[in-house]
């Protein structure tokens, strides 16, 4: 079975019916590129920043970051890199830095990732700035975590307006165009996807969050994760408001939380909508297995269906008769 995946490396990914569908990889550290250019990606969707963070005592400095996203793009050689700014504050704390929070009973809905970031420019600024720097040497995006209202939107490229007007002063190179893009993790952030997707390059959905926040389920808390669904119906809507809002802008909307890389939900994905996928490289065969088997035109007319009756299906219903058409 393995050898047969293998084979799919080349193999372009598109649908049964001939729908290009983006297969892209999660990637955490600089050693990790390896695996996701074996897997045939065709970029990387999500880089988790955070790492760059952690296991030491005081903080990257904009030279690290630079050097470090250096030698990512380099390895990727061409295919582009979508760096996610940082995403500290509820799993992953730095000593010292997130000061109260960490005492806090309910970090996920305290002071993480991008309010974090918003809170303390020192920590947010050397890090846009080596995004930006970074994008002069290859295809580079920068993606925001935990976007809750379009105010949050503005007030960040406001700041990197800013940072690109000081950097273009100092007369230090970045890409101009480089696009920015908002992650949707937060079931108000799907509500608002339209006038969220005006106002940036594109969307990610992450699903991880997205689930936790709209079924109220701790990500980290195994005393309640048998309620954990990513089919629940409250959540196939949001990503279904996300792909239709952002749409009617022309904005493109990958996915990047694990649902994107798990094999059993993609022909439901596609259903949706959804074009773009990015996830641990070693799921990407398999899912372009799916992809390559799946008629997205039949599977889309079920779905479409399906919607007004999800409230009625269990998940193993609703993948039964989702599956059922591509038979
Ligand atoms: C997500 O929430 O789905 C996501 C991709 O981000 P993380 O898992 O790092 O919170
Ligand atoms: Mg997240």
């Amino acid at each position: 079975r393995r050898h047969r995946l293998r084979e799919l490396v080349r193999e372009p990914s598109t649908s049964r019916d001939g729908v290009p569908v983006v297969l892209l990889g999660n990637l955490e550290l600089p050693e990790d590129v390896e695996a996701v250019r074996a897997s045939g990606a065709s970029g990387v969707g999500l880089y988790r920043t955070e790492f760059l963070y952690m296991n030491r005592s005081g903080l990257p400095d904009e030279e690290e970051h630079l050097a470090t996203y250096l030698e990512i793009v380099r390895g990727l050689d061409g295919i582009p890199l979508t760096i996610r700014t940082l995403d500290l504050g509820m799993d992953k704390q730095v000593d010292g830095l997130t000061g109260g929070a960490a005492s806090l009973t309910n970090p996920a809905l305290g002071l993480r990732a991008i309010r974090l970031c918003l809170r303390e420019p020192a920590l947010f600024l050397p890090q846009l700035r080596a995004i930006l720097r970074a994008s002069a040497h290859g295809p580079v995006r920068l993606m925001l975590p935990m976007i809750s209202s379009i105010a949050e939107v503005e007030t960040v490229l406001g700041m990197i307006a800013e940072t690109r007007r000081t950097l273009r002063r100092q007369g230090l190179p970045f890409d101009p165009l480089m696009p920015v893009g908002a992650m949707i993790e937060v079931p108000a952030a799907a509500l608002c996807a339209g006038g969220i997707a005006k106002r940036v390059d594109f969307l990610s959905i992450g699903t991880n969050d997205l689930i936790q926040y709209t079924l109220a389920i701790d990500r980290v808390d195994d005393t309640v994760n048998y309620l954990y669904e990513p089919l629940h119906p409250a959540v196939l809507r949001l990503i279904r408001i996300t792909l239709t809002r952002a749409a009617e802008s022309r904005t493109r909307v990958s996915m990047c939380g694990e649902m994107a890389g798990d094999p059993r939900y993609t022909s439901i994905l596609l259903g949706l909508g959804l074009r773009e996928m990015s996830m641990q490289p070693s799921s990407l065969l398999e899912v372009k297995e799916v992809v390559r088997h799946c008629d997205v035109g039949r599977v889309s007319q079920r779905m479409d269906q399906l919607l007004d009756r999800l409230d009625d299906l269990s998940p193993a219903q609703l993948l039964e008769a989702v599956h059922e058409v591509e038979n």
